[in-house]
Parts: structure tokens; sequence; C-alpha cells
């Protein structure tokens, strides 16, 4: 540690940091940063921290016990390219300052416990994850205010054409209903943009494999980034909103992780790749079912189990169950394939590279908590394998076609936010291993989720209602 930080004051130093800016990830998944001028960066920093006030924050501290520490984590640390100074950043883990223990509402912490808990099993030493958060870009709302935006968005999409805001007359060189997948431009207008976000994304460390416009027709993109470690993945997943956020903002547009933007067309997901490593060796490479091995099989047979709590973390919004619904490539039905996009876990093809063996969970959305989405979805495929379960047979069906009665058969995720908390609340188990999750963040959580997002939603009319009910 002692060296870490000492390279990260000389990173600061080399890049002329004017400014410090200290980020961390506050219970709900957004970041949250205070700032201090470059000349206070020092070792004492990294060892005492910096106080702050936790209790404005949502779903944490009470005003009583207010009080809360930042540590930054020095391995952390890059140049972040949008202040107008130039800043070094670091991401920081939040303590009590009297104990000096994590707090144990810190997502941050709560993945670490869970990459903690891994290596104490004695199953894996690694766990990797590449998470592919979907987004849409849209016509900055600062320059298009409109007195009935929303009624526009559902309306729009009857009529079918882009993003329900942009009325130009000209329908030529606009995406129809699922046609975004993946025309060169015109038709795909936002290829400059992704290609900045690419390249900034680059530049601040974080590789990208490729990118992409997606399905959808309102500006719906995909940017591949390169897997890594759970808690450093979930670190690089919070610098990725940010900077597909930032570049959008700068180029007066708004890039938005909501799962479900738009009726009627797809939604944005989070698909999770995920695989297990010991001693330098992917667990998951085997001779069963699709180069898979006995430990995938059982991984995926706890996350299949699970799944119902999982969502509760990894579709943690009333708008994520707008898009777990049949016909949009969204998962909906709790089964594995290797080649069904329709199953909520599928296995890539990773023909001959044992290496690149692994899952795909498609039902998460990029609303979700990285940090706390990773942690839950390790633990319930661990519970899988401790346990030694099996998934049972494959559905390498189309599920979106098959009669009724063979369907009914297929357990479905929960159809809303109010079932997933229910179904965390009964199961949960998995996740109190190891002290990861603990009693009081699901007891948070689940509070939290209900008397600020499901309460207000179901008391709140929609303009969905002024058009079904109004006259
Ligand atoms: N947008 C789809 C979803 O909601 C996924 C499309 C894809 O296969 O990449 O999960
Ligand atoms: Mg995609
Ligand atoms: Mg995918």
């Amino acid at each position: 540690r002692k060296a870490a930080i000492k390279d990260a004051i000389k990173f600061a130093k080399e890049h002329n940091a004017r400014m410090v800016d200290l980020k961390f990830m506050d219970f709900l998944g957004t970041w949250q940063h205070t700032s201090i001028p470059a000349h206070r960066l020092d070792e004492g920093l990294f060892e005492e921290g910096l106080g702050f006030d936790g209790s404005s924050l949502r779903g944490w501290q009470p005003i009583q016990a207010s009080d809360m520490s930042l540590t930054p984590d020095p391995t952390t640390v890059r140049f972040d390219p949008f202040p107008t100074l130039p800043t070094v950043s670091f991401i920081c883990d939040i303590s009590d300052p009297i104990t000096k223990q994590p707090y144990s509402r810190d997502p941050r912490n709560v993945a670490r416990k869970a990459e903690a808990y891994l290596k104490s099993t004695g199953i894996a030493d690694t766990a990797y994850f590449g998470p592919e958060a979907e987004f849409f870009v849209f016509d900055d709302i600062r320059f298009d205010v409109k007195p009935h935006a929303s009624f526009y968005a559902v309306d729009s999409v009857e009529g079918a054409w882009n993003s329900g805001r942009d009325e130009r007359p000209n329908l030529g060189y606009k995406p129809q209903l699922k046609g975004g997948y993946f025309p060169v431009p015109p038709l795909d207008r936002h290829n400059d943009l992704r290609a900045e976000m690419a390249v900034t994304l680059e530049e601040c460390g974080i590789e990208v494999d490729v990118h992409h416009h997606e399905v959808a027709s309102g500006g719906q993109c995909e940017i591949g980034i390169r897997f890594d470690t759970l808690v450093t993945m979930a670190d690089k997943l919070q610098w990725f909103k940010y900077i597909v956020r930032n570049v959008a903002h700068r180029n007066n547009k708004a890039a938005t992780f909501m799962p479900k933007p738009m009726p009627g067309d797809n939604g944005s997901g989070m698909h999770v790749h995920c695989s297990l490593w010991k001693d330098g060796q992917n667990l998951f490479a085997g001779d069963k079912y699709a180069g898979m091995s006995q430990t995938a099989l059982s991984f995926i047979a706890g996350i299949v189990e699970h799944a119902p709590a999982i969502v509760a973390i990894s579709n943690p919004t009333t708008n994520s169950y707008k898009r777990l619904v049949p016909g949009f490539e969204a998962p909906v039905k709790l089964a594995y394939s290797s080649r069904n996009r329709s199953a909520a876990v599928r296995i890539p093809i990773a023909v001959g590279n044992a290496n690149a063996r692994r899952i795909e969970f498609r039902t998460p959305d990029p609303s979700c908590n990285g940090y706390l989405a990773f942690a839950a979805i390790l633990m319930a495929g661990l519970d899988g394998v401790e346990r030694g379960l099996d998934p049972g047979a494959p559905m390498d069906k189309d599920i979106y076609n098959l009669p009724p009665e063979e369907l009914a058969q297929i357990p479905s995720v929960p159809a809303s936010l109010e079932e997933a908390l229910q179904a965390l609340a009964d199961d949960h188990e998995f996740l109190l291993k190891g002290d990861v999750f603990t009693e009081d963040v699901i007891e948070g959580w689940i509070d939290y989720k209900f008397d600020n997002e499901i309460v207000p939603t179901r008391i709140h009319p929609t303009p969905l209602e002024y058009k079904l009910y109004f006259n």
C-alpha cells in the first residue's frame, strides 16, 4: 500500500494536477464526489481519510450518527478528463471515523467482502466480470424543452420514429422501431459520439473491445469494455457510465442507463459475463455441455435458483421490470442455453478457447449498482457450487415460441420490483455468508426501495394513464 500511495502522489504531480477529486459509490448506485486542492494530497490523506456527512446520502446513516470518513484507494488513481482544471481522481472506501471500521452499507465494501469470501472458500481465487451496459442517447433536454415531453415519448412510438422528442418532419435516415442494429451512417447517427466515448475510455485506461448501435431506434448504443476482477470491474463500470454521460453532455446530448426509456422498443440490458479462476486456470472450462465444467453448471444452477432474489439488486428499479417482458431480447425465463438469447443464462460460444469459457447472465440491467450486483451474482453462483447443484437440461428451443403449456413449466423472473424485493426478503441466506451482505444491508435496501420508489410510483399518475383514462 505504501508503494501504491507513493505512485499515486507521483501520478498527480506528473499530470500537473490542480485538484484531486474523491469519488465514491452511494448505496443506490450513483457516484458522489468531493474535491480538494492538489497540495492537500499527501500520505496522511490515505491514512486519516476525509470526513463527510453521511446522513445526506440516500439510504445511509441516520442523522445522529452522520459523521463518516472517505479513504481514497491509491490503486484507483486516474486522470479525470472532464474538469477544466487538471484533476486526478480516486475511488474511495467509506468507514466510521471513530472505530475505523469499513461501513457495512458501502457497496464497495460489500464487493470487497465478496472477493474475500470467494478466496476463503478455496473454490477459486479470482472471479472475472464483464458487463455490457447498453444505453440510450437522446437530444439534451436543455435544448429541447417542450411542455409535454413525456406525452410525446408515449405517442411517438406508435408513430414509430426516433426518440419521441425529435419532431423533425423528414423521416429519412431515422431507424424504425427495432431498426437500429446496425446500419452504417447516416442512419447510425451516433457513430462519432460513440467513437469519442471509446477513445476517452481508453485514454482513462479502460480498454474497449467494440462499439456499435443497438437494436432500438431511439439512439440505443453499446460499447463493450474488457472484463476484469470484481471490485476493479465495478470501479471501471462507474468510470464507464461517467464517461458516457459526460461525453454525451459536452455534445449537447443526454445518455441514460434507464432500462426501458422507450415503450414498444428494446430496453437496455447489462448482460454480465462471468468466470471463476484458480491458480491461473479457468474453472469453467470442461467437457460437459457446451464445453463447460461441472463447477460452471453448478454456478449456473445457483444463479437460476436465486435469480428472483438477485434481480432485486441487479434490476433494482420499477422501470427494470418494463424491460423484462417477452419479445425484446430481454430474458424473462429462468433457463440456460448455449444458443438461446431468450434464456436468462447463455453460454457464449468459445470454440477451442478454454480461457474464454464463461457464462452470460442476461437479466441484469445498467440501472444497478455494479458492486452490489456483481457481489450478489457471485454469491448466488458460489452457493450453487458449494451445494453441488445441477441446473437440469438446457433450453435450446426459442423460449418465446414455445407452446403455452411448455412455457408455463419454466419459472419466470419476478414481474415487478415489489415481487423481486419480496423474493429477496424470503431468500437471502446465500448473501449473508462470509458477512458479505448483512441483514442491515438487505433490510435497508428493501425499505429504501419500498418507501422511495415503489410507493411513490404506485400513487403517481403517469402520461399513459392520461392517455387511457383522461377522457
Ligand atoms: N437490449 C437487449 C436487452 O435488453 C439485449 C440485446 C443484445 O442481445 O445485446 O437485454
Ligand atoms: Mg447488446
Ligand atoms: Mg450480450
